[in-house]
């Protein structure tokens, strides 16, 4: 039993939870503790951008959760990796740096999400991710300049930052989350952590429930990596930062949830609450074309060519391994709205999974691919066990609206005039798969682009209150993407960042040590 007195104890060091260790921690005298399942790992596969290829099945550093057969994706069941090491999934994602569009926040505020002013949200990003320290743009090939004329061609004007323009229709290249040719995740607040003395962390631990007296978490069961169960005692404030697929998951292991999904593994309810409900992701639609007439990343990953690429990261942090999982983009209306509902990727290069790693394919060819913004469909998370190491049941509920299909649809058809555009005729672009229609590449081929969130939602008919304080128990509060009540224009990271930036802020503002 773990006695110590911590004014907080983070459950998670995620992306969320490293961020709001590391404002809680400012004031040296709250004593924080952090606990997370993975390890510290120091594996160079982390710091080097193109690393992402291989962590991506790696259960040493992945959860590996498999969702449920998807009824509209011709029940085929989506791979969901999730980080599962200090930084959490900002350890092992594809480094895009996305924020949203405004009205994403004015849509939070409307729910109830009210900790901060959406334009607030948005000064937040600038202070979290400055331009040149944290962020890089993506180096240069001749195929971005490709895509951007092609965007062009299409009506869609070039921006700088594409980040700052999210709600317009525009093209550009992405800025990633790497500093100096190294990923900077979650895992940079480290260094600063660990010299303040008022922060521990307990990692290879799993947390495995928690156990509540009068209407407050009074004891954290956990396990060490071998399985050696102990429990800590809570004195003060926990927070949960296990993300949107562990953080629903351990409040149901402990009571938290909807009677009808504790009472078959014989699970005593706590406390109603929509637990596990409201899970959304985007939805993403890839396509690689094979081209002629020009070398591609493939080239650069192949046979002799790879040890040249690698000495060129190792030496001089240039080259092919700096990349993240897409070097341009757009955001774009497929129904010429107003507000962009759709996101475009492209990188110079392509893959297949071979179930290990991602691996290079073996001719120059380009990924293109589209998500819907803001998808209507909702799913759920449920546990299906009380053994915390075990997978909960996943339902994405992907294309559960006739919108959703619409927006999915055109974003494809999108890709193809895209592609089609004088841009990219000295490459002569062929689709690698040229004999199905829309919808059936779309249920044969869509998977998920990694951003499941929403599952203990702020809002009153949510799990959260506005301050993201648990319904009905004293001193549990949430900070991760699982809190978001509707999904952002966008990839996730950053705002989990901000999540847990915010809160650390307000619950230092109102600062009670025991
Ligand atoms: C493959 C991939 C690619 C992505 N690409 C991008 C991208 O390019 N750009 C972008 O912006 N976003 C991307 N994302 C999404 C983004 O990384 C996530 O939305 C964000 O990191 C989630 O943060 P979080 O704090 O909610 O959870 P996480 O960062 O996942 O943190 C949760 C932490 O809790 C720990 N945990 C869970 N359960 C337990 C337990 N029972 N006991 C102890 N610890 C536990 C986990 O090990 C983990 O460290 C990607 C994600 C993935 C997986």
């Amino acid at each position: 039993m773990i006695k110590r007195r911590y004014d907080y104890i983070i459950l998670g060091a995620g992306t969320s939870g490293c961020y709001l260790a590391h404002v809680l921690s400012q004031d040296k005298a709250n004593k924080v503790l952090v606990v997370e399942a993975g390890a510290l790992s120091k594996n160079p596969v982390f710091t080097m951008p193109a690393g992402f290829t291989q962590t991506l099945f790696d259960k040493n550093y992945n959860w590996c959760f498999n969702s449920q057969p998807e009824a509209q994706l011709a029940n085929r069941s989506i791979y969901c990796p999730r980080g599962k090491v200090v930084g959490g999934s900002s350890m092992i994602n594809g480094m895009i740096h996305s924020i949203g569009q405004v009205e994403d926040y004015q849509d939070w505020q409307a729910s109830g999400f009210d900790l901060v002013e959406p334009q607030a949200v948005m000064a937040k990003f600038q202070e979290l991710f400055p331009n040149g320290d944290e962020l890089t743009k993506a180096e240069s090939h001749v195929l971005e300049s490709a895509f951007l004329n092609a965007c062009e061609q299409m009506g869609l004007p070039g921006v700088d930052k594409l980040h700052e323009h999210q709600s317009e229709h525009v093209a550009g290249t992405y800025y990633h989350t790497v500093a100096s040719g190294r990923r900077a995740s979650a895992r940079s607040l480290l260094p600063d952590l660990k010299q303040r003395p008022n922060v521990t962390f307990l990692t290879d631990t799993v947390i495995d429930q928690l156990v509540f007296k009068q209407g407050k978490v009074h004891t954290i069961k956990a396990c060490k990596g071998n399985k050696k169960p102990f429990d800590i005692a809570v004195k003060g404030k926990v927070i949960l930062s296990l993300g949107a697929i562990g953080t629903p998951a351990l409040l149901q292991r402990s009571g938290v949830g909807r009677v009808d999904d504790l009472s078959p593994l014989n699970i005593q309810q706590v406390q109603d609450l929509p637990v596990g409900e409201n899970l959304q992701d985007h939805l993403l639609v890839k396509r690689t074309y094979k081209l002629n007439n020009v070398r591609t990343y493939n080239s650069d990953a192949a046979g002799l060519s790879i040890t040249k690429t690698l000495w060129d990261y190792s030496v001089n942090r240039k080259g092919a391994m700096t990349a993240g999982a897409s070097s341009t983009g757009a955001f774009l209306s497929v129904d010429d709205n107003e507000r962009p509902d759709t996101q475009v990727f492209f990188s110079y290069g392509s893959a297949t999974d071979n179930g290990k790693a991602l691996i290079a394919d073996s001719f120059d060819a380009i990924t293109i691919g589209t998500y819907q913004l803001r998808p209507e469909s909702r799913g759920k998370v449920a546990i299906t066990s009380q053994d915390p190491f075990s997978s909960p049941s996943i339902c994405y509920n992907y294309l559960a609206s006739d919108t959703d299909w619409h927006v999915t649809r055109e974003g494809l058809k999108y890709q193809e005039r895209l592609m089609a555009q004088p841009a990219f005729t000295t490459y002569e672009p062929e689709a690698l798969v040229t004999d199905t229609d829309h919808d059936d590449y779309i249920r044969d081929y869509a998977e998920t682009a990694h951003h499941p969130v929403g599952t203990c939602s702020v809002g009153e008919n949510g799990v959260v209150d506005g301050d993201l304080s648990v319904y009905g128990i004293d001193n549990l509060s949430i900070a991760d993407a699982s809190i978001i009540p509707s999904i952002i224009s966008g990839n996730t990271q950053a705002i989990c960042a901000v999540i847990g930036n915010v809160l650390g802020e307000a619950m230092l503002a109102r600062s009670n040590h025991v």
